[in-house]
């Protein structure tokens, strides 16, 4: 009897320790904390490909390459818009833009009003939960600091925040002079979620030295300001991440607003098309500690941030939020996210009198883009109204007779070949899932209200160039 029992003490010790491995071993894979810091960092305009964790032949971001080797990225995340206002607010609600309604920014009201001046802003509906007032009901601090000029109250994006402050273009370097003003009462005041707008790769491209190298034309100077301006931000991305100690206990995000056309399809800046210069941004999570490394190739989109911050928080699901949670991907466990319908928006206001309505779907290899003009008073092709078109590559929109498209972004990346009529049946599914959503989704009636410019803020748009 007493063999027996020592038999059954040592199997129970067996099994105890058995259970105590597996336990401790699976609890350090888990992602999933109570207790770490969340810090969104969203560099204004920054194409993936111009990252050289994403290919790029220069090393534009030597700091974030070296976090990339201890983080996720995705390497196909795309953004829900080419402008900002709308692609911030829809990482903001996990909503589509045409579902939170943020359509403009203040550039786009100010064109908009040369023809009707009753025309009013919108902003995001206090009735819609933002990813600051999700984190702030769970006892987080809430810190913003953005600088680009559309990323503040009027439009909503200050909802939950306990502070925020906006600058119009300042560079990095004032964001950074903030947040380490700020950094005392961040580092002690318990867990807090801290939200950072970087503005500098978006126009003017400044020369940042000792980046910038001389090209052999204007486009490439262009184009080397515009990285030099990549490598700037990364320096002080780098500055402030050592100063805050993110190596620690802190889920840091990173990624873009939307991208920048650099004369891919012959046009500069954002907010013209939904190509993938404009859309594709890099998508970078940075788990606590860097404890997963790991590239992903499946489509993902920017509405998906909100989602995987709950799942890594612990929150439930939200069903109104049009993403999903990243989390299956991020640990590699069994998913079906590679079959998801993926959606884009832009509504395209630069030009008095002309609005043009872009919509894009994306599914697997697949992209399809739809473009149809809202409104369409002045004749087409006059010389009068066009000085604004020379730059953002108007007559080239004018040029092109389809208003739909469809390209296999694997074999043609750079987008040139449109397999609209060689492949009409895989378009026709990808409309009609497009059109399936926006019909089914949940859309909040939207609040719109009058905004009138300030001197300042007129003079700000004018140095970004976007008043000529
Ligand atoms: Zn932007």
């Amino acid at each position: 009897m007493k063999v027996r029992a020592l038999k059954y003490i040592i199997l129970g010790i067996l099994i105890f320790i058995i259970f105590t491995i597996f336990f401790v071993s699976g609890s350090c894979k888990n992602t999933r904390s109570r207790n770490f810091n969340i810090v969104l960092i969203v560099i204004d305009t920054l194409r993936s490909d111009h990252l050289p964790f994403y290919g790029y032949k220069k090393n534009t971001a030597p700091f974030l390459n070296e976090l990339s080797k201890k983080a996720v990225v995705f390497r196909n995340a795309y953004s829900a818009s080419s402008w900002t206002s709308p692609a911030t607010a829809s990482i903001f609600t996990s909503l589509y833009p045409f579902q939170h309604g943020v359509l403009m920014g203040l550039h786009g009201i100010r064109i908009a009003r040369k023809v009707n001046p009753d025309i009013k802003l919108n902003k995001i509906p206090a009735e819609i939960t933002t990813i600051t007032e999700v984190l702030k009901k769970k006892g987080y601090k809430t810190y913003g600091v953005a600088d680009n000029w559309n990323i503040d109250e009027k439009q909503g994006f200050t909802q939950g925040f306990d502070k925020f402050q906006t600058f119009g273009y300042e560079t990095a370097a004032v964001v950074n002079e903030t947040l380490l003003k700020w950094q005392e009462e961040i580092m002690n005041i318990g867990k807090y979620f801290l939200y950072i707008h970087y503005m500098d790769p978006h126009v003017p491209y400044h020369r940042r030295e000792p980046w910038y190298k001389p090209g052999k034309n204007k486009k490439e100077h262009r184009i080397s300001c515009y990285d030099s301006e990549i490598n700037y931000v990364d320096k002080h991305i780098r500055e402030i991440f050592n100063s805050f100690l993110w190596d620690k206990n802190t889920l840091l995000i990173i990624t873009s607003d939307h991208g920048e056309g650099l004369m891919d399809h012959l046009k500069w800046g954002h907010g013209n098309s939904l190509y993938r210069e404009e859309i594709q941004v890099p998508l970078l999570i940075y788990l606590p500690g860097g404890k997963i490394y790991r590239r992903i190739n499946t489509n993902v989109s920017t509405i998906d941030i909100l989602p995987t911050v709950r799942d890594l928080t612990g929150l439930p699901v939200d069903r109104n939020d049009a993403g999903v949670s990243l989390v299956p991907l991020i640990e590699n466990r069994k998913n079906n996210l590679h079959n998801r319908y993926l959606f884009s928006h832009l509504l395209w206001a630069k030009l008095a009198e002309r609005e043009i309505e872009f919509r894009t779907t994306i599914y697997k290899d697949w992209h399809f883009i739809i473009r149809s003009p809202r409104k369409w008073k002045q004749e087409v092709g006059k010389e009068d109204d066009l000085s604004d078109a020379k730059y953002f590559g108007w007559r080239y929109l004018l040029r092109k007779p389809d208003n739909k498209e469809l390209f296999n972004i694997k074999d043609d990346e750079k987008e040139e070949i449109n397999k609209i009529l060689a492949e009409g049946e895989i378009a026709g599914i990808l409309e009609g899932k497009l059109k399936e959503f926006m019909v089914k989704c949940k859309k909040i009636k939207q609040k719109s209200f009058d905004y009138k410019l300030n001197k300042e803020e007129e003079k700000k748009l004018k140095s970004l160039g976007y008043i000529h």
